[in-house]
């Protein structure tokens, strides 16, 4: 498999992951996305769930003009600074969906960063709410689910709260 190949197969997987997320969530909840980037995910969330409300973090934005939030659904900061405000803003239980994707070439920064991000997730979810994530996560309460997605194993994580 090329390069390219592969970048195709990982941005496929991505998006078909969104799309079935997406269609399972509830109608009501916040939806999160946690890494703005160039926005592409963040564009393929607003066009799936018109209306929603999505707040969006970001330490460093730079994403395509046409894909950034408007200023108040933008979260500016490292996550572990802007979480815990929000978490006290919304309380627990605020979201129906949280996209994550951080990752860095970096296995034992990933590894790291996602069990301090752990914590500060778990309580944000909706009972029934999903956290897909581009790293595994250790939540007690919730169901690792990745499997009943139809991604292959180890591309992406699914979790929804029990
Ligand atoms: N999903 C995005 C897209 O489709 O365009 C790509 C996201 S990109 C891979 C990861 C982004 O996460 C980067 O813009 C980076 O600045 C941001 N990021 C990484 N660690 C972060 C942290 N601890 N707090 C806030 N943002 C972070």
């Amino acid at each position: 498999m090329t390069r390219l190949d592969s970048a195709i197969r990982r941005l496929t997987a991505q998006r078909d992951l969104l799309n079935w997320a997406t269609d399972q969530i509830a109608p009501s909840g916040l939806v999160l996305e946690l890494g703005l980037g160039n926005g592409r995910t963040y564009d393929h969330l607003r066009a799936r769930l018109p209306g929603r409300e999505i707040y969006v973090f970001e330490r460093a934005p730079a994403a395509h003009p046409d894909c950034i939030p408007p200023a108040r659904y933008l979260i500016v900061g490292d996550l572990l600074d802007t979480l815990p405000a929000f978490i006290e803003r919304f309380g627990p239980g605020a979201a129906a969906l949280i996209h994550i994707d951080i990752g860095t070439g970096d296995e034992t920064q990933n590894r790291k960063l996602a069990a301090r991000l752990a914590p500060l997730l778990e309580p944000l979810l909706q009972l029934g709410g999903l956290l897909v994530a581009d790293r595994a996560f250790a939540m007690p309460s919730c169901s690792d689910i990745s499997a009943e997605t139809g991604m292959a194993a180890g591309r992406y994580f699914v979790y929804r709260r029990k």
